[in-house]
């Protein structure tokens, strides 16, 4: 990626999100059509591989096992079973397949060993694949790129400073310091986050500033809206506008002009013609299938009506990067070295989280 700022300032991305919407569709419209065909959006399907059960304290997240939430846990999928889902997801226009995990980060063994083999039977299957399994060692994201993977996803989720008010059991730095592993092999890293959590619209520009200083900037960045879920510290947070929507997408649009802008969770909730403002707007790749990880998400044959009512096309895989080489298990050319990465533990109180919880402040 050549001539992208780097050196945004948060006040010049807020001036940016508060402009009058025409100028900054009108703006964020001109610059997509500099590095983009408008009218190709890239479907991606999320599969949750390891539902339920996490340590972790994602204020946001009904798969904590702390929170008291309806979610059905599940252990991890099979090989086969992953390969009939991504046939599925194939046949119905996907070009790319995100396994998502439950783990606070990935721990070596069999189940590690697992989640390769699922890359590898992806990426023969001419597919992309994309991984979101938590904090990765520098090993580790050899071995996913060695299986053939084509993204990593891992969110900042918000600013630095809000981050704070959202998760107590890992810091911030911990999610750079991942994106740096991924990014020492060829893997493409996918990070963006969630409006709609109590954040200020100086968050939304804190997110991206930290987003754009990334060098290189992430390939793909997915604008999530919260999708409040009962028994989750978020639970009683008003759903976001689609206004907030339109103007965070234009926004991420201009800050990072050559990334894929996803619209992800909370597109159930969304008009066509909302969501075709947001594509004039910038985004171009959606999440496909009817559940993102645990909660709703629109129909796959109403995204593909939607598709053709707007004449717009499924981006077809491996345009924007080559199709990754697959290197079977047995000519690997990294052990596994059973680390103990020491990642942070922040431990301070977030009221509403330990209220979510059932636990009080220490
Ligand atoms: S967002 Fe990920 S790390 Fe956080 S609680 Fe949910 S599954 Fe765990």
């Amino acid at each position: 990626m050549n001539n992208l700022r780097h050196d945004w300032t948060q006040q010049e991305i807020i001036d940016l999100y508060n402009k009058p919407l025409m100028d900054l569709l009108f703006e964020a419209a001109s610059v997509h059509r500099k590095s983009h065909d408008p009218n190709v959006v890239q479907v991606s399907t999320l599969l949750s591989i390891k539902t339920g059960g996490c340590p972790e304290d994602c204020g946001y997240c009904p798969q904590a096992a702390r929170y008291h939430t309806n979610i059905e846990g599940n252990d991890l999928m099979s090989v086969s079973q992953v390969k009939a889902q991504a046939l599925r997801a194939k046949s119905s226009g996907s070009s790319r397949v995100c396994m998502g995990a439950a783990w606070r980060n990935v721990k070596d063994g069999p189940e590690f060993d697992q989640v390769l083999e699922m890359v590898r039977t992806i990426n023969k299957l001419d597919m992309e694949v994309c991984c979101t399994l938590g904090m990765i060692t520098e090993n580790q994201a050899m071995r996913l790129a060695e299986a053939g993977l084509y993204a990593y996803n891992h969110n900042l989720d918000t600013s630095e400073d809000y981050y704070k008010e959202v998760i107590s059991t890992r810091g911030f730095e911990d999610r750079l310091q991942t994106i740096e592993n991924v990014r020492k092999t060829n893997v493409t890293v996918c990070s963006g986050g969630i409006i709609g959590m109590g954040e200020s619209i100086a968050d939304r520009a804190g997110m991206l500033v930290a987003l754009s200083r990334l060098n290189p900037q992430p390939e793909s960045v997915p604008i999530n809206a919260l999708v409040a879920v009962e028994g989750t510290p978020m639970e009683d947070e008003k759903p976001v506008e689609i206004w907030e929507m339109i103007r965070m997408v234009a926004t991420t649009r201009i800050v990072m002009p050559e990334t894929q802008v996803r619209l992800s969770a909370g597109r159930n909730g969304m008009s066509r013609e909302g969501q075709a403002m947001c594509f004039f707007a910038g985004a171009n790749s959606i999440f496909a299938g009817d559940k993102l990880l645990t909660t709703p998400n629109p129909d796959v044959n109403e995204d593909m009506k939607m598709f053709a009512a707007l004449g717009l096309e499924p981006q077809k895989p491996f345009t924007k990067m080559v199709q990754p080489q697959t290197v079977e298990a047995e000519d690997s050319a990294f052990a596994s070295l059973g680390e103990k990465p020491k990642w942070s533990r922040p431990g301070h109180n977030i009221e509403r989280n330990l209220n979510a919880s059932g636990k009080k402040a220490v």
